[in-house]
């Protein structure tokens, strides 16, 4: 059989998916990507009468070219079926303006459950089928959203362990509730003290620590990461694109073939990566608009063909989308220069010695062909939630009204556009509340209340009475000490199977 997978950075590098996925990333440091994406295809039409599992069964089964048919549908159904509140999984709403795809019904009420409900499932397949003696252990660093929504899904996974590490004070105290009183015997979470980027460049310095892996390794353990750059995590979130674009053929609002535009309020750009990709193979997209906020290093992109990091990190009220680096950009730039690994390999190193790149002008011509852009302030981010809320009774998060801001900013009266929800109003309540009232102490968790008294909007169910959960996780360590953390921890976990 073909071997589907290469790295953007080296073509003479073969995978095949189940590997890609175990792997998560490429030795050399590039992502996993398929050079044959074009040629891949789903035929629209064919999906209309399917619902979400449907779909997803389709477009995953592209992908995961060493998986029976019987093996997609399985996972397809361990990740999706009775896990989210709502039966159609990623429900559609239509606004005035637009259409609000919401993709925060899952377990964690983040976008971030959709693929991560079904990557354990791919990475537990994955081990069975390579006939791998070791069992894994997923390292995760998070900025708050992949913790939780992580530990959600590899809990109580057959051989498989996981351990979170969060900054310290660095996250809502929502995420932070959910992620300490997370239960399951293989789970582990561990406040670090500094910010993210320490908690992540921690994570990956462990990954290339090949003596620490050796360590891992005779005690059985692999290490492995379930992070955006994961392949395994980007092609589920195609499925909801499709997911979209056919309810809106059922309600009517369009023809089946007519092109249709996405905002997509972005950090590490994976979940926009996955609209292109879906565009690739078949999906009648007119522009994928990328959402950004302060932190606008990809606006800046998409307007100038320069990338610059060489910026202040800002901490914003949409802090999921709080990055400087977003590493799935690297599979997009590996695909605008036509699968030339070498160039790709070339801007990041430069982005690694001097934090910037530009590239050609034929290669921004390609980029515009397919992206638009904009930005939204705090400020107006809040004015957005405010004015939908009004207008509309329609409550928002903070990521979800950057993305509606810019969608504001550019209407466009000869397509219909769908804005992609990333998470429930409630998970970051203070920033909500504050946009419809002014500023307040108030504890976070009281908030909610109140917020609910006043809109009648529901709170998730995984969101209620958290401050009455247990706290089960109290680690607190300095960066230096991760190693040793890791090195005892994994030997307290239990996998299901133990
Ligand atoms: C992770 C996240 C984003 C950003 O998604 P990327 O795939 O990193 O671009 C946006 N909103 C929320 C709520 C998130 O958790």
């Amino acid at each position: 059989m073909n071997k589907l997978y290469e790295s953007t950075r080296d073509k003479e590098v073969s995978k095949n998916a189940s590997e890609a996925i175990l792997q998560g990333l490429s030795e050399e440091g590039g992502l996993f990507v398929l050079r044959d994406l074009h040629t891949l295809h789903v035929d629209i039409e064919s999906l209309i009468e399917c619902d979400y599992m449907g779909i997803a069964s389709k477009v995953l089964g592209l992908f995961l070219n060493d998986f029976t048919s019987e093996e997609v549908e399985q996972c397809v159904q361990d990740a999706y079926k009775n896990k989210f509140s709502e039966e159609e999984i990623t429900p559609l709403v239509s606004l005035k303006d637009a259409h609000v795809l919401e993709l925060f019904h899952g377990p964690t009420s983040a976008f971030k459950d959709v693929a991560l409900s079904i990557l354990p499932q791919f990475t537990k397949a994955s081990l069975a089928k390579n006939e791998m003696g070791e069992d894994i252990l997923i390292l995760t660093a998070t900025s708050g959203d992949t913790g939780k929504a992580a530990l959600e899904g590899y809990k109580d996974v057959d051989r498989i362990k996981i351990i979170v590490f969060y900054p310290n004070g660095g996250v809502s105290k929502v995420q932070e509730t959910q992620m300490i009183s997370q239960e399951g015997m293989n789970t582990g979470v561990c406040a670090i003290d500094g910010n993210f980027d320490d908690a992540q460049n921690g994570v990956k310095q462990i990954f290339l620590d090949e003596e620490f892996r050796e360590m891992l390794l005779e005690k059985n353990i692999k290490l492995s990461s379930d992070n955006s750059i994961n392949i395994g995590r980007l092609i589920p979130q195609m499925d909801y694109y499709f997911y979209a674009y056919k309810s809106l053929v059922k309600k009517g609002a369009i023809k089946c073939g007519e092109k249709i535009n996405f905002v997509v309020p972005t950090g590490n750009f994976g979940n926009i990566l996955a609209g292109y990709y879906a565009k690739q193979i078949g999906l009648p997209v007119n522009k994928l608009v990328c959402g950004a906020n302060d932190n606008n290093v990809l606006f800046d992109f998409l307007s100038t063909g320069t990338y610059n990091k060489n910026r202040e990190f800002l901490k914003t009220i949409s802090p999921s989308m709080d990055i400087l680096i977003s590493s799935n950009l690297e599979r997009l730039l590996y695909y605008v220069s036509g699968c030339d690994n070498d160039y790709v390999k070339d801007l990041m190193k430069e982005l690694n010695t001097s934090g910037k790149y530009d590239v050609t002008p034929e290669i921004f011509e390609k980029l515009k062909e397919s992206f638009a852009t904009g930005f939204a302030t705090d400020l107006e981010t809040k004015e957005t939630i405010a004015k939908i809320y009004k207008e509309e009774n329609y409550l928002m998060d903070p990521h979800t009204a950057v993305a509606y801001k810019v969608l504001l900013d550019n209407k466009d009266e000869n397509h219909h556009s769908v804005v992609l929800s990333t998470a429930s109003p409630y998970k970051f309540t203070n920033a909500v509340y504050e946009a419809l009232h002014e500023a307040t102490q108030e504890d976070e968790l009281r908030l909610m209340e109140l917020l609910h008294e006043e809109t009648k909007v529901r709170i998730p169910d995984n969101l209620k009475g958290l401050e009455k959960k247990i706290v089960l996780h109290k680690d607190n360590i300095k960066k230096i000490d991760m190693r040793t953390y890791i090195n005892e921890k994994a030997g307290e976990l239990r996998s299901c199977t133990e």
